[in-house]
C-alpha cells in the first residue's frame, strides 16, 4: 500500500459553506453576524455559516430550533440563481488552472492534476493554494482542496481540513492519513454499513483499506470493493467531464402517522417538493415530468398521478402548484394515507436549454416574481412575515419533529 510516485492525481475543490458564503460575498455587512439560508418554505436550515455552526445549528435544523439557538443571525430566503453564477466563477477558475474538471455539484468539483506541477512548474499544494487564492480574490468566497492519487482519497481530504484548507495526500503518507478517519467518513459508507463494518471491528477507514478484499466484498459488494482500491490508492473511479442524467429523481417518505387530514398530507407534498426543488436546482435539472404518490394504510399500495408540464422547470412554485392539482385527483376524504412522494423523470439539463442558469424564472416569471417579494418582505419586516402558505401545518412544533428527514447537506 505504499505508492512513491504520483505523476497523475486528482484534485476535489469544496466550496466552504456555499450558499451562506455567497450571501455574504454580496452583502458583506454579513460578515459579522451568522448567516443561515433557508429552504424554500423557510422550514428548515439548508446551509449556514461556520460561526452559525459553532453556535449548534445543523443543516435540517427547523428555523423555530435554529433561531432558539442563535437568535441574532440572520435567516435568508435562498437564491439559486444567483448561487448558479457563483457556482459558474468557481468553476471558470478551476479550469484556467486544469482542462480536466468535474462538475460534481453546485459546490464541488473534481480537477485531474495530471502534468500540472510540470505545466505551473509549482508542487501540488502550491497549485492547490494559488487556486484558493484565486477563487478568494475573484469570486470571494473560500475553497477546501485535497489532493490525492484517487478521487475518493481527495475528497476525504479536501474534507479534513476546512474551511479554506489545502490537504495534500501523498501515496506513502496515505496509511496515516486514513488511520485519523472512522470509516463512517469514507464517502459512500451510511450510518447502517458502518455499524456492519463496526461488528467486523473496521472502525478507521485504515482498518477498511486494511481488511481482506474478500471481506468487504462480502460486506459492501462490489461498491465496498471499488472504495477499497481507491483507499488503497488504486484509482477506480475516472473523472466523469460528460455529466450523466438520472432517469429520475424522488423524494418519498412515509409521514410518521397514518391521516386523512388533506392539509396535513398537502403540506407533507410540498416538503417533498421543497426538496426535490432543491436538488434539481443544486444539480442543475430541469424536469418535465413529475409524478405524485399517495401511499394507502390499509393495503400500503400506492396512487399516483402523473403531471407533465409545458416546459422544463425546477421551480418550487410551479411544482407546488402541480401537487394540489395531483391531490384533487388523487385525494379521497375519509381514505387513510400514511405516506407521500414525488418523482421527478424526463430530466434534461438547465444549461442546455437556456442561458439563463437554472431556468428558475425564465419560465415562470410571475412566480418567480413571487419568490422575490417573499423574500423582501421578510427582510422589511422580520423574517417569517411572509412564509409560504402550504408550509403553514407544519409549523406545529408537535409535528414538525416528526420531519427529520435526511438533509441535504452544503458545507
Ligand atoms: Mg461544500
Amino acid at each position: 500500500m505504499l505508492l512513491h510516485n504520483w505523476p497523475s492525481a486528482f484534485a476535489h475543490v469544496d466550496c466552504d459553506a456555499f450558499y451562506a458564503s455567497c450571501e455574504r460575498a454580496r452583502r458583506p455587512e454579513l460578515r459579522a453576524v451568522p448567516v443561515c439560508v433557508l429552504s424554500n418554505q423557510s422550514a428548515f436550515v439548508i446551509a449556514k455559516t461556520y460561526d452559525a455552526k459553532k453556535l449548534g445549528i445543523t443543516t435540517g435544523m427547523s428555523v423555530r430550533d435554529a433561531k432558539k439557538l442563535a437568535p441574532r443571525a440572520v435567516y435568508l430566503t435562498p437564491d439559486f440563481a444567483y448561487y448558479g453564477q457563483m457556482s459558474d466563477q468557481v468553476f471558470s477558475v478551476m479550469r484556467r488552472y486544469s482542462p480536466e474538471v468535474e462538475v460534481y455539484s453546485i459546490d464541488e468539483g473534481f480537477m485531474s492534476m495530471h502534468g500540472l506541477r510540470t505545466l505551473w512548474r509549482k508542487s501540488y499544494a502550491g497549485i492547490a493554494d494559488e487556486l484558493r487564492a484565486a477563487v478568494r480574490s475573484e469570486v470571494g468566497i473560500t475553497i477546501s482542496v485535497g489532493i490525492a492519487v484517487t478521487r475518493t482519497l481527495a475528497k476525504m481530504a479536501s474534507e479534513s481540513r476546512k474551511p479554506d484548507g489545502t490537504t495534500i495526500v501523498p501515496g506513502k503518507a496515505i496509511e496515516a492519513f486514513l488511520a485519523e478517519i472512522p470509516a463512517g467518513d469514507i464517502p459512500g459508507i451510511g450510518g447502517k454499513r458502518c455499524a456492519l463494518l463496526g461488528q467486523f471491528k473496521i472502525h478507521t477507514a485504515l482498518d477498511f483499506a486494511s481488511a481482506p478484499q474478500f471481506r468487504i466484498k462480502r460486506l459492501m459488494g462490489k461498491l465496498g470493493v471499488d472504495l477499497w482500491h481507491e483507499l488503497r490508492g488504486v484509482s477506480v473511479f475516472p473523472l466523469e467531464l460528460e455529466p450523466k442524467l438520472p432517469k429520475s429523481v424522488a423524494r418519498t417518505a412515509a409521514m410518521g402517522e397514518h391521516t386523512s387530514d388533506r392539509t396535513l398530507i398537502g403540506a407533507h407534498l410540498a416538503r417533498h417538493v421543497s426538496r426535490l426543488a432543491i436538488e434539481l436546482v443544486t444539480k442543475r435539472y430541469l424536469t418535465r415530468r413529475v409524478l405524485y404518490t399517495l401511499r394507502l394504510s390499509k393495503t400500503f399500495d400506492t396512487e399516483g398521478t402523473e403531471v407533465r408540464f409545458r416546459f422544463p422547470t425546477s421551480n418550487y412554485f410551479v411544482m407546488v402548484e402541480a401537487a394540489r392539482q395531483a391531490l384533487d385527483v388523487l385525494y379521497r376524504p375519509g381514505v387513510s394515507y400514511w405516506g407521500c412522494g414525488v418523482v421527478a423523470s424526463d430530466i434534461s439539463f438547465a444549461v442546455s436549454i437556456t442561458p439563463d442558469l437554472f431556468g428558475l424564472m425564465q419560465y415562470d416569471d410571475q412566480r418567480g416574481r413571487l419568490m422575490l417579494t417573499v423574500d423582501e418582505i421578510n427582510r422589511k419586516y422580520g423574517k417569517g412575515t411572509a412564509i409560504m402558505l402550504s408550509s403553514v401545518p407544519l409549523k406545529n412544533p408537535r409535528r414538525a419533529s416528526r420531519f427529520r428527514y435526511p438533509m441535504l447537506e452544503v458545507d
